[in-house]
């Protein structure tokens, strides 16, 4: 009975051992394979993705595909965005640690928890309730302190918390919503998908030089949509 007990502990104990392990190695091969080789070499991109823990923001049942090449579904319809979707926008928004960054479209949380790797305060915005309150216990879970979650319509922007050095729209909207350009600090950056629904979108990047914008188009993407609430502030 008793080496029986020790025999189930010592699995139990290096069985957990392996399971952190593994995800930590999936880590690694994920930012060398699909990130490096593909040209992200900014250190503090690449360190944060090695740190976050993806797995912990996919459903159950996907984990063992948390770290593959691809978007994974994370229920009403919406989808954490492909590891090196991720890793390009981060690097695109040119960060510096006092930043204050401001996502729309929380989703899962992982984009929110890579960026508070890098930056000091992130705030960020998700319209579908259950998604955005599941976000918001996942990261007080995970202790990710300095991320703000608002369960709101994201076109609006976060006034109060603004403006924000580097604005990030992980929803494709067809036209660029104006309270977030006017959210965005001068000399700020904002990535945001812009094109039909369903469709490939041109991933922009909007530069804010003494007032004025200037617009980059990085690549194509697709994203899910942007949506809008019938009554703003759902809050
Ligand atoms: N960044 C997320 C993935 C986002 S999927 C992650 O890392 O997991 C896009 C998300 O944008 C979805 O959850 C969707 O509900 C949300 N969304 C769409 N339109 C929005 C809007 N107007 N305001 C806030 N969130 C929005």
């Amino acid at each position: 009975m008793h080496k029986i007990a020790i025999i189930v502990g010592f699995l139990l104990v290096f069985g957990n051992c392996f399971g952190q392990t593994n995800y930590q190695a999936q880590r690694k091969v994920m930012v060398d394979l699909q990130i490096k080789a593909r040209g992200i070499t900014d250190q503090s991109t690449l360190n944060a993705m090695l740190k976050t823990p993806r797995h912990e923001f996919v459903p159950e049942e996907r984990k063992i595909q948390a770290y593959n090449d691809g978007p994974l579904a994370i229920g009403y319809g919406q989808t954490i965005s492909q590891p090196y979707i991720v890793a390009f926008m981060t690097k695109e928004l040119r960060l510096k640690p006092g930043d204050r960054v401001l996502e729309i479209g929380t989703g899962s949380g992982y984009q929110a928890a890579v960026l508070a790797e890098i930056v000091d305060s992130v705030y960020t915005i998700e319209i579908i309730r259950e998604l955005g309150i599941a976000a918001q216990n996942r990261l007080k879970r995970l202790r990710y302190n300095t991320i703000n979650v608002k369960l709101a319509d994201g076109y609006f922007g976060w006034e109060e918390k603004g403006p924000f050095d580097a604005i990030i729209v992980t929803a494709a909207a067809e036209y660029i919503p104006p309270p977030l350009l006017e959210q965005l600090k001068d000399g700020g950056r904002m990535l945001i998908p812009v094109g039909q629904p369903f469709l490939v979108q041109r991933l922009i990047r909007v530069q804010k030089k003494n007032g004025k914008i200037k617009t980059n188009s990085l690549m194509g993407v697709r994203f899910v949509p942007f949506t809008r609430t019938k009554s703003p502030g759902i809050d």
